[in-house]
């Protein structure tokens, strides 16, 4: 039995968590699901998005899926009181991640056939580093007209994000890796990173390593994205780079993600909660979906992976199977249905 624990979040959260579940359920393989209250529900109730007993557990269950959580704009930063010291995050999603002391963020960026986009054959993996870089909170005001911020980088961090995307493409049978950066211009803070990633990578025999600054990374894929395999990125240039892939393959709503610590792995959709659409039961659940199948994937049951994102793919090749931000008018729950039940099917 697997243990999981399960943030429905906020917005279109609870509607994308129910098809997953659903979904994850019809492989057969038996799950004991927890609901974990955090977000805008769990403010209600404990009076902070974030209640300490709700991090405790996940730390406890080491395994989760995650919906979005809804950042309210404007409601400045989020603070974690732990062990007698005050934490700030700059947001809810990442006070997460730093609170199950994940250090990487895993993005499978992968063409689906039935999804419309310029490019068919996209099979390529971001890799984020999410410790540091300018997200650490150290942003200040200077003078009324003047705001500066801190860009942090550090050989520690640095050599760990090369050394687990190395690890996951040595796993995963990947080719090649590529670091970008802007050391040209930043050669203190992105010149360490690109050095900690040129030393690590060469411990890896079977790898090959490039670095592009990254503007021209950003050129080059969207130019020629069939050429890239796992991509390597400090914490910003991750961020934006991620969405950008996910417009490569059709849609933000069937980009998957994982965030990998020492002891706690959750599994979350690169969209957010997207309140335009909360409660419409149209919002495209295959991201959260395919996070579900990365979790497979991680529990070492590649083989039940694999044949959801086949039940997948072969859902979606029908354009009425389609929900709206793909082109189609299918509805989220109608959709899982028709995944669940191929999934059922072939399980007889
Ligand atoms: P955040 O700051 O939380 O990332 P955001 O508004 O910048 O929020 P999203 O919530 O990801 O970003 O939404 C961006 C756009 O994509 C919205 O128009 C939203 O409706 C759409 N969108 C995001 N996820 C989905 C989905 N799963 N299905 C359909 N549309 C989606």
């Amino acid at each position: 039995m697997h243990h999981i624990a399960i943030i429905p979040g906020d917005g279109i959260g609870p509607e994308i968590t129910k098809a997953a579940l659903m979904i994850l359920e019809a492989t057969g393989i038996p799950f004991q699901w927890e609901m974990i209250p955090m977000g805008e529900s769990a403010r209600e109730e404990f009076g902070t998005p974030l209640p300490n007993q709700s991090l405790e557990r996940i730390r406890e269950l080491k395994v989760a899926m995650k919906a979005p959580l809804i950042v309210p704009k404007g409601a400045g930063s989020v603070i974690v009181q732990r062990d007698g010291h005050q934490r700030r995050y700059s947001g809810v999603n990442a006070a997460v991640r730093a609170e199950m002391g994940c250090f990487a963020n895993l993005r499978p960026i992968r063409s689906l056939r039935g999804v419309q986009s310029r490019y068919t054959n996209i099979d390529l993996v971001v890799v984020r580093e999410i410790t540091e870089d300018v997200y650490t909170g150290m942003e200040h005001q200077i003078t009324e007209d003047v705001a500066a911020l801190i860009k942090v980088i550090t050989r520690q961090a640095s050599e760990r994000i090369f050394r687990f995307a190395s690890d996951y493409a040595t796993r995963a049978g990947r080719r090649k890796i590529t670091a970008g950066h802007k050391a040209n211009n930043l050669s203190l803070t992105d010149g360490l990173f690109l050095r900690c990633g040129q030393r690590v990578v060469q411990e890896y025999p079977g790898l090959e390593f490039e670095d592009l600054n990254i503007d021209n990374l950003c050129y080059q894929l969207v130019r020629n994205p069939e050429s890239f395999d796992v991509l390597v990125l400090p914490n910003q240039y991750g961020d934006i780079v991620s969405d950008l892939c996910a417009g490569l393959v059709g849609s933000l709503g069937i980009a998957p993600g994982g965030n990998f610590g020492t002891d706690v792995v959750f599994f979350e959709a690169v969209h957010g909660a997207a309140p335009d659409i909360a409660g419409k039961g149209i919002a495209n659940p295959v991201a959260f979906i395919l996070s579900g199948a990365m979790m497979l994937d991680y529990l070492g049951l590649a083989v039940e992976s694999n044949r959801l994102f086949r039940a997948l793919e072969q859902t979606l090749e029908d354009p009425e199977n389609r929900t709206p931000d793909i082109g189609g008018r299918c509805k989220t729950m109608e959709f899982a249905q028709k995944v669940a039940d191929i999934l059922t099917k072939d399980k007889k």
